[in-house]
């Protein structure tokens, strides 16, 4: 197993990930995924429920063991480790919680104890990070009352400060309207666009992907087609995975 960092960006790839496996137990979840992200590029990541979309991106954070590599790339830049932006799977937040998005920056972004309120500083970088996402007026509400769509941008918006090389996002639309999704997509592809961004995602909502993703990869604990989203969404492979009758 190896997982490091390299320089330069060869072949324009920001993560190559090379013939990885992950085993659980006595399961064969992921059987040697092979992928490539391009610098600046949006991934999305599709497959059934239980394909082993999460454990990938685990196995991408660190934080589950594989056989295989991973190699993420600074494109012109040698030996830096590469940053990795995290939007988890919606975390669900109790609606009386008191949490507040201003206090949720504070215990991300400083070791001050949330209680003791935000330094004029401190505020100062939160409303900055809000601003990416278009999210400033919502600092001062509670967490917990936020919409599926507000919520994702608020988490966005942590997983961009400091910006990073590749920014890796789990179901980012689920729990999300049609609105919030277009929005949430439109702000992906402007902050991609903006920091020549990486883009890894998951998800089920397929609509979305042949105007916002650059290559989509099908995967059921192996790839099974990726490439052009319309290309895959129109494959056999597709209908295959998600038991559609040849006319759907
Ligand atoms: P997806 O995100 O595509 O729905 P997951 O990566 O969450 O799939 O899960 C893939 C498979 O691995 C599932 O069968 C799931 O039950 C199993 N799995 C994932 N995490 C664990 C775990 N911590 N312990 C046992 N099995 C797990
Ligand atoms: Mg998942």
């Amino acid at each position: 197993m190896s997982y490091f960092h390299t320089g330069g960006c060869k072949d324009s790839c920001c993560l190559k990930v090379q013939n990885v496996s992950v085993k659980i137990g006595e399961d064969n979840v992921l059987q040697d995924i092979n992928l490539h992200v391009h610098c600046g590029q949006m991934v999305a990541l599709i497959g059934p429920n239980g394909a082993g979309k999460s454990t990938l991106l685990k196995a991408l954070l660190g934080q589950r063991d594989y056989d295989g590599v991973i190699i993420f790339s600074v494109p012109g830049q040698r030996r830096v480790k590469a940053r990795i932006g995290y939007v988890p799977q919606s975390p669900a937040f109790d609606p009386g919680d008191p949490l507040s998005v201003a206090d949720l920056f504070a215990c991300c972004l400083s070791k001050r104890p949330a209680f003791l309120g935000l330094t004029k500083s401190l505020r100062t970088q939160v409303l900055e990070c809000l601003e990416r996402v278009h999210g400033v007026d919502l600092i001062d509400k509670r967490v917990g009352t936020l919409s599926g769509g507000e919520l994702q941008r608020v988490l966005l918006a942590l997983a961009l400060e400091p910006i990073p090389n590749i920014l890796i996002l789990d179901e980012p639309l689920s729990g999300v309207d049609i609105e919030g999704m277009t929005n949430l997509m439109d702000m992906l592809d402007e902050i991609r666009k903006k920091f020549d961004l990486s883009i890894l995602m998951t998800t089920h909502d397929f609509s979305m992907l042949p105007k916002y993703a650059d290559t989509v990869v099908l995967m059921d604990h192996r790839v099974l087609i990726q490439g052009d989203p319309q290309e895959v969404l129109d494959s056999e492979e597709f209908r295959r995975a998600f038991h559609m009758k040849e006319d759907c």
